[in-house]
């Protein structure tokens, strides 16, 4: 079912989007094709309210002056809303279905026709839930009170103020055709709003998941560095945090390794800036090409990356630096520039019990710095 072809669809969208301020060109136009729908549908209920209507003329129930002038003070009525949506009036409400003043203007025709043709005053009464059903679908709590308060007045005013003896025969097959024809219509309309309902909550479901979608989205790029696409410090620490909660519960092993970029202020002052970034780049993309997907890797801050080794002894730990340390010398950096050599020093500590993940990464920091300190390209164990 489109959605522009759906009169009730797009209420609670329309409502979110009007709310504490004028609405966009574009959004009051898209307002006024739903109640262009919404009248264009109101229209088709009077038609065939009527066409019912004309069973009871056949019956000799009603003059021919009800159905039609049923039909025509409806058609006047939805031209009035029809006249003020196309000025774009009803921009100035919340409500911009006005929904209130439709759901009054439409119970007084009923009831007004109650007065008129009381002995099939029920078919007029029926009307009443199917208006109810449509406006349910726009109205606020406070709008379906109002609505109601009018309503039950009129009713207890049709009712109790007058002596007209509201009816509706069924004395004949025909006039019993009838009589089901004007509840089942007005049952039938009722289940296509429900449907329209349907088509509300999967488009909101839908959205909803989109949002989600999006959501998630801007969590990852929330959580990557921008220039390696590893995760950022922040990410990386919390998963620091994580990994160590979980090694102290399980009793597994955990390693981390402190990475960091040789003389890499003079790759930058060699070859450039740029350079220096794209070297960052290569070095993540190679990094995260020979890491186990349970492994965390992450931009710790400049040219120093932390590693993250869930489940791993110390032994495999400096084994994997060791073998990572290598792919990275042995790299062919010459697409960058013919002599340029990029190496790495790490730091690798594991896990002790009980210990905090700050001191475990102070560790791994003193172990880099013993690295560096022995000559770099080389990986130093806590
Ligand atoms: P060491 O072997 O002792 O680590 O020497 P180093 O030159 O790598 O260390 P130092 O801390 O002196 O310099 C780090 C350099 O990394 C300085 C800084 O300009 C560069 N750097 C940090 N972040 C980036 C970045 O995002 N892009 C580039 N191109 N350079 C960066
Ligand atoms: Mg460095
Ligand atoms: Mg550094």
């Amino acid at each position: 079912m489109g959605t522009a072809a759906s009169p009730f669809l797009n209420p609670i969208a329309d409502k979110l989007e009007g709310v504490g301020s004028k609405p966009t060109a574009a959004v009051s136009s898209r307002r006024a094709t739903h109640r262009r729908n919404s009248l264009a549908a109101q229209v088709g209920s009077y038609a065939l309210g009527a066409a019912v209507l004309l069973v009871y003329v056949h019956t000799g129930t009603i003059s021919m002056a009800i159905p039609s002038a049923f039909f025509l003070c409806g058609v006047a009525l939805i031209g009035l809303f029809a006249a003020l949506s196309e000025t774009y009036f009803n921009d100035h409400f919340e409500d911009h279905h006005l929904t209130v003043f439709q759901v009054a203007g439409h119970v007084a025709i009923q009831l007004g026709f109650v007065l008129a043709a009381p002995e099939i005053g029920y078919a007029f009464l029926n009307v009443l839930f199917l208006i109810f059903g449509v406006a349910s679908l726009q109205m606020t709590p406070r709008h379906a009170a109002i609505a109601w308060t009018l309503t039950a007045a009129g009713v207890a005013s049709v009712f109790l103020f007058t002596q007209s003896p509201i009816g509706m025969p069924v004395a004949t097959t025909t006039e019993r055709l009838a009589a089901a024809l004007c509840l089942v219509l007005t049952i039938g309309q009722c289940a296509f709003i429900g449907l329209y309902g349907d088509a509300l909550r999967k488009k909101l479901y839908r959205r909803s998941s989109e949002l989600r979608e999006a959501y998630n989205r801007i969590e990852e790029l929330a959580e990557l560095d921008e220039l390696t696409g590893s995760f950022n410090r922040r990410c990386i620490m919390r998963m620091l945090h994580e990994e160590t909660s979980r090694a102290h519960r399980s009793r597994l092993p955990c390693s981390i390794a402190l990475i960091d970029l040789d003389w890499f202020k003079r790759i930058n002052d060699s070859y450039g800036h740029p350079a220096g970034d794209e070297v960052l780049r290569t070095f993540a993309i190679t990094v995260f090409a020979n890491i186990r997907n349970f492994d965390h890797f992450g931009r710790f801050g400049g040219e120093e990356f932390l590693l993250v080794l869930p489940d791993t002894s110390h032994d495999t730990a400096a084994l994997i630096l060791d073998r990572l340390r290598a792919i990275v010398a042995d790299l062919d950096w010459s697409a960058f520039s013919p002599d340029m050599r990029v190496t790495v020093s790490a730091g690798v500590a594991t896990l002790k019990p009980d210990e905090t993940p700050d001191t475990f990464l102070a560790r791994a920091d003193g172990a880099l710095y013993e690295a560096k300190a022995r000559g770099r390209n080389r990986v130093a164990n806590a």
